[in-house]
């Protein structure tokens, strides 16, 4: 494997200092397949040193109040967003993802990841009941847990890491968190802020490395009474076997297998450009990414006709020129993996419209190595296919042809997940009756990714437990008490 000159070296940061760790783990650059970065490989001893920083840390953080709190976490977010430009150039970089999406997505939503949450955590109310008989009142109270186990996937980093450490530490718990071992850089870069926005040591420290070793040490530590995850199915449940004979407080937020469902009535010039998004942003590496598009019969060959020739505007290349719609994937090993599912639809017998394998990729010479693959339409495909039922988190999406609404709500409810759904007709009646039948933590009708951070965000059946959003990650960020007085 190629080392590139000068690498980044990255440190755990634990009790407010950067800590070195005995061994590392290459992670690569996904555009030109480069090791550039050195990751901590940590495992237990370093865990346990987290763990006891952010204990020692509890009671000053979670004794301050909410308001001062809410402005340090203010700070914070001013901080990255002075550095905006920094860290999305490391997120690019580290990730494959477009600098585009990292600039206008990843960074500025961690930024208001933080400012939402200091804002939320002024405006929570608690409960009161009277019972005039009984001469009583009934109030409730919430006070943070402890510390927090915050483990968190590669797709968006700083993103969803900060989707976790900000209600955990608005609402005064201390946190340990492990991000994905292929993506650090960013929350490595945070690390460096929290002194100078006034974050005492200990509150938040980071660990890196493997889910293995890391991540496990960090799930089965007795001294972590609460896990907010976010990643794959088959992790979650390992999480919650290895959890289980602490019974811990989990959240799990996990794997999709999102339909689009366009009615004959859909409007189709806002329609295709979304559905081109929906399914391909940032490489189709978005758990609410469209992976399977149901369509009308009476619309089908308009749809897809103009869905592949929309498709393939979007360029594909070097992930640090702006023009570019399409980045490299994560890994070598993911790309192989997401390349295999198409060849595995051929075999079925389905059709390859674009993309994979029946398109040229062109890449600059710098690029030549990367994990690139072009966005991909599959159709002629049936249900039953692992392209339709499994999460294959890339740049390929499914189009088929449906009939009756009663057939396509049975069909997009066809699959062990139910993370999100879209649905596109301008028949009002008919996208309230749909959207109540499917089963998925959110349903977007007639758009898609537009979030109100207020609400729950989360996902039913095998894509998740809990929810996250101003008053479920508050809840989930607290533990409350009933309390009675009788005068
Ligand atoms: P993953 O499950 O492989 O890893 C996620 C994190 O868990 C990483 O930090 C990893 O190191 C850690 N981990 C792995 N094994 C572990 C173990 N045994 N114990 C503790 N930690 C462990 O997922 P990924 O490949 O990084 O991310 C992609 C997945 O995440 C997809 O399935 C995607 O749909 C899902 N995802 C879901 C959401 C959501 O909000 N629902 C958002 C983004 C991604």
């Amino acid at each position: 494997m190629a080392h590139s000159k000068a690498l980044l070296v990255l440190e755990n940061f634990i009790g407010g200092k950067f800590v070195p760790c005995s061994s590392y783990i290459d992670s690569y650059n996904p555009s030109t397949g480069d090791v550039y970065c050195r990751v901590p490989d940590s495992g237990k001893e370093e865990v346990e040193a987290a763990v006891k920083a952010a204990k020692e840390a509890f009671p000053i953080w979670s004794s301050k109040s909410p308001l001062e709190r809410s402005q340090i976490l203010n700070k914070l977010a001013d901080l990255i967003e002075h550095d905006l430009e920094a860290f999305a150039q490391a997120e690019s970089k580290d990730q494959g993802k477009t600098i585009t999406f990292a600039r206008t997505v990843d960074i500025p939503r961690a930024v208001h990841n933080f400012r939402f949450f200091a804002s939320s955590i002024l405006h929570h109310v608690t409960e009161c009941t009277e019972m005039p008989a009984m001469g009583c009142v009934h109030y409730t109270s919430r006070a943070p847990v402890g510390v927090a186990g915050l483990i968190s996937p590669w797709n968006l980093p700083l993103y969803l890491l900060t989707w976790k450490i900000a209600p955990a530490i608005a609402c005064g718990n201390t946190v340990v968190a492990k991000p994905s071992e292929m993506t650090s850089v960013t929350a490595w870069m945070m690390c460096k802020l929290l002194e100078k926005a006034g974050v005492p040591a200990g509150v938040v420290n980071v660990v890196f490395g493997t889910g293995a070793k890391a991540g496990e040490a960090l799930v089965c530590h007795p001294d972590v009474p609460l896990l907010s995850f976010t990643g794959s199915t088959l992790t979650a449940q390992r999480i919650t076997e290895k959890s289980a004979p602490h019974c811990k407080r989990l959240s799990l937020e996990l794997g999709g297998k999102n339909p689009a469902i366009v009615f004959d009535d859909a409007d189709l010039r806002q329609c295709i450009p979304t559905t081109v998004r929906s399914s391909f942003a940032n490489q189709g590496e978005i758990c609410l990414c469209t992976s399977r598009i149901f369509v009308q019969r009476g619309i089908y060959n308009e749809f897809l006709k103009r869905f592949v020739e929309e498709t393939k505007k979007w360029k594909t290349g070097n992930p640090s020129d702006p023009t570019i719609n399409v980045g490299a994937l994560i890994s070598k090993e993911h790309l192989e993996k997401v390349r295999n599912y198409v060849k595995k639809a051929q075999a079925e017998g389905a059709r390859v419209l674009c993309g994979e394998g029946v398109d040229p990729l062109a890449l600059p010479p710098g690029n030549q190595k990367g994990y690139f693959m072009l966005p991909t339409i599959i159709t002629e495909v049936k249900d039953e296919s692992c392209c339709m039922q499994e999460e294959i988190f890339g740049p390929v999406t499914c189009v088929v042809a449906f009939d009756t609404e009663e057939e396509v709500i049975k069909r997009a409810n066809g699959v062990k997940y139910g993370l999100a759904a879209t649905v596109w007709s301008g028949n009002v009646g008919r996208v309230h009756r749909v959207a109540h039948r499917l089963q998925s933590g959110l349903v977007w009708t007639n758009c898609w990714l537009v979030r109100d951070l207020n609400l729950p965000f989360g996902g039913m059946k095998a894509s998740g437990i809990g929810r996250e959003g101003a008053k479920d990650s508050y809840e989930f960020f607290t533990e409350v008490k009933t309390i009675t007085i009788k005068h």
